[in-house]
C-alpha cells in the first residue's frame, strides 16, 4: 500500500463524525483494470498530493477505489431532494466520500469518488459511470473554475477496464471530484423530513462551521445561515447567466450550501442567445431553461427555508416570517449582482438609471437578430465589428453610439474601460461542438490529445490572445438542436 507521506493524502473525516443517519459507511466496489486518463497536476499539488506518485500505479488504484488511502473514512452520504419539483429519497447513488483533504494551507476539501459503485442509496442503478460524461464533468467543471465560477472541480479520471450499459457498451470511468463539501440544500430536506430536530440542528451546525464560521456567534446563526447561502446562490446564479452557462438539472439535490456549482450532467452553454435555450432532453417543460435559472434558484432556496424553519423560531408562523423576509432578498441580490456583471461586460464603471434600459436593448437585438451571445461581448471588447446579422442593423449602430456616449460619461479612460470588458466577457467558454469531438476522439479511438488541448485552452478564458480564434467559431449550422442527457 502506498503511504500517505508518497501520496501527500492528508484525511480528515468530520462529515463521518455527524450523526449516523446522514449517511451509510461504504466502500468502493474494486474495478478490473484502473488506468489514469487524466490528472489535474495544478490542482492535486495545491492540494499538497504529490503528482508522480499519483501518476503511477498506485495512483490509478487510488482514484479507482481499489485502494484505501490511510486515514480515510469512505461513505455514501444521505440527501433528498425536488426532482423537477417532486420530492424524493436520493443519497449518493453512485458516489463515495473518502473523506476530507486538509491541505498544507489548511483549506478542507471533500474527495469524492464518482462512478464507485452500488451504495445503500442506488436504488436501480449500477452506480457505475460512463467514460464520456465523466470527462465531459471534468472539461466543464474546470472551465468554469478558470471562468472565476464558484465550482466543484475534478481531480482525475480513470476508466475501470470494465463496461456499463446505457443504451449501448460504454467504457466505465471513475471522477475523483473535489469539493468545498457536498453539503446540499437537498441534505437539510432530508434532515427535516427523516431525521429529528436535534439532528437538523448539528447539520446547520456543521454547514456554519465549515461554510460560514463569521457569522456562527450570530443571535439567530440559523437564520444567518439562511442569509448567507441566498447570499452566495445569487451570486452564483448571476455568473452563470452573464457567462450563458444553462445547468440544466437545477434539482434542489444539485444545489450546494457552499454556493459551488455541482453536477454537470447535462449541463451546456449557450450559443446563440435566446432566453428560453433548454438542452436537456428530459426537460420538456423548459422548467430549467436559461431564463428560469434565477427563478428556480428562489424556488430551491424557499426549500431550504422551509427545512430550516424548526430552528429559525420556536413559533412557526413567526419562523415563516422570517424565513420569507430573507427570501425575498434573493430577487434583489440577484438582480444587483447580474446588473453589476452586465456594466462590466459593457466597461461601465458607475452607476446610472438608464443603464439597464442600454443592457436590455443590446440584449434584445441580440435575440432578434441571433447573435451569438459570447462572440457579441468578445467583439465588442476587441472592437471587431465582425460582419454579423445585428451589426450590420442600423439599430445596433444607434446603440453604440449611445454606449460610446455612456463610456464617455464616466471618469476612467477608455482604455480602462476596454481592460474591464477583457476581464469581464471570456473568449473562450467550452462550446457544445468542441466538447463533444474531444469526447468522440477519446471516447471512440482513445485518443485523448483533443481533450487536452481543449482543456489547456479552455483554462485561460480572458486571454484575448491571437492563437484561440479556432475556439471561438460556431458549429457549422446542424438540423438537430444540442441535447445534452442526465443520469448518464
Ligand atoms: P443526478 O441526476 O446525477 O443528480 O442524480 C440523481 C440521483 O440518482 C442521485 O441520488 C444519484 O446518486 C443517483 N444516480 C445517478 N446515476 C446513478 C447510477 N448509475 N447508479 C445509481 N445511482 C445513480
Ligand atoms: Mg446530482
Amino acid at each position: 500500500m502506498t503511504k500517505n507521506k508518497e501520496t501527500g493524502w492528508n484525511f480528515d473525516n468530520s462529515y463521518a463524525r455527524l450523526p449516523q443517519s446522514f449517511f451509510a459507511s461504504t466502500n468502493p466496489t474494486p474495478v478490473r483494470a484502473p488506468k489514469l486518463i487524466i490528472l489535474n497536476d495544478q490542482l492535486a499539488t495545491s492540494l499538497g498530493l504529490n503528482v508522480e506518485e499519483l501518476k503511477s500505479e498506485e495512483g490509478a488504484a487510488l482514484f479507482a477505489g481499489n485502494e484505501i488511502p490511510e486515514g480515510a473514512f469512505p461513505l455514501a452520504q444521505a440527501y433528498a431532494g425536488h426532482q423537477f419539483g417532486h420530492f424524493t429519497m436520493l443519497g449518493d447513488g453512485r458516489a463515495v466520500l473518502l473523506g476530507e483533504q486538509v491541505s498544507p494551507q489548511g483549506e478542507r476539501v471533500d474527495i469524492q469518488l464518482k462512478g464507485s459503485g452500488r451504495t445503500p442509496y442506488s436504488r436501480g442503478g449500477d452506480g457505475r459511470a460512463a467514460l464520456g460524461p465523466m470527462l465531459r464533468e471534468y472539461i466543464i467543471s474546470e472551465a468554469m473554475h478558470a471562468l472565476g465560477i464558484p465550482t466543484t472541480r475534478s481531480l482525475a479520471v480513470v476508466t475501470t477496464g470494465e463496461p456499463v450499459y446505457r443504451e449501448t457498451e460504454l467504457p466505465g470511468a471513475i471522477l475523483t471530484r473535489v469539493a468545498a463539501s457536498h453539503l446540499r440544500v437537498g441534505t437539510f430536506q432530508y434532515a427535516a423530513n427523516w431525521s429529528t430536530v436535534d439532528d437538523l440542528r448539528i447539520l446547520a451546525d456543521y454547514a456554519l462551521k465549515r461554510h460560514f464560521p463569521d457569522v456562527e456567534a450570530n443571535e439567530n446563526r440559523y437564520l444567518s445561515l439562511l442569509q448567507e447561502v441566498i447570499k452566495r446562490q445569487a451570486e452564483l446564479i448571476a455568473k452563470w447567466q452573464l457567462v450563458g452557462f444553462i445547468h440544466g438539472v437545477m434539482n434542489t439535490d444539485n444545489m450546494t450550501i457552499s454556493g459551488e456549482t455541482i453536477d454537470y450532467g447535462p449541463c451546456a452553454f449557450m450559443d446563440v442567445y435566446d432566453p428560453a435555450t433548454v438542452f436537456s432532453s428530459i426537460d420538456i417543460q423548459g422548467r430549467y431553461a436559461y431564463r428560469n435559472q434565477p427563478l428556480i434558484g428562489g424556488w430551491n432556496l424557499a426549500r431550504f427555508a422551509e427545512a430550516l424553519l424548526p430552528l429559525l423560531h420556536e413559533d412557526q408562523e413567526q419562523a415563516i416570517k422570517l424565513a420569507e423576509d430573507k427570501l425575498s432578498d434573493f430577487t434583489k441580490l440577484y438582480h444587483h449582482n447580474w446588473l453589476a456583471g452586465m456594466r462590466a461586460k459593457l466597461g461601465i464603471f458607475n452607476e446610472e438609471t438608464e443603464d439597464e434600459a442600454l443592457i436590455e436593448n443590446l440584449l434584445q437585438m441580440m435575440q432578434e437578430h441571433q447573435a451569438d451571445y459570447t462572440n457579441t461581448f468578445r467583439a465588442l471588447t476587441l472592437d471587431q465589428r465582425e460582419d454579423t446579422n445585428l451589426f450590420r442593423t442600423p439599430e445596433f449602430t444607434q446603440w453604440h453610439k449611445q454606449w460610446q456616449e455612456r463610456l464617455g460619461r464616466q471618469q476612467e479612460s477608455k482604455a480602462a474601460a476596454n481592460e474591464l470588458m477583457r476581464r469581464s466577457n471570456p473568449a473562450i467558454i467550452p462550446r457544445n461542438h468542441r466538447v463533444e469531438e474531444a469526447l468522440k476522439a477519446a471516447v471512440e479511438q482513445g485518443d485523448y490529445s483533443v481533450m487536452e488541448r481543449l482543456v489547456a485552452v479552455l483554462s485561460n478564458p480572458y486571454a484575448h490572445s491571437a492563437d484561440e480564434a479556432d475556439y471561438c467559431t460556431l458549429p457549422a449550422s446542424s438540423a438537430e438542436p444540442y441535447r445534452t442527457f442526465c443520469g448518464t
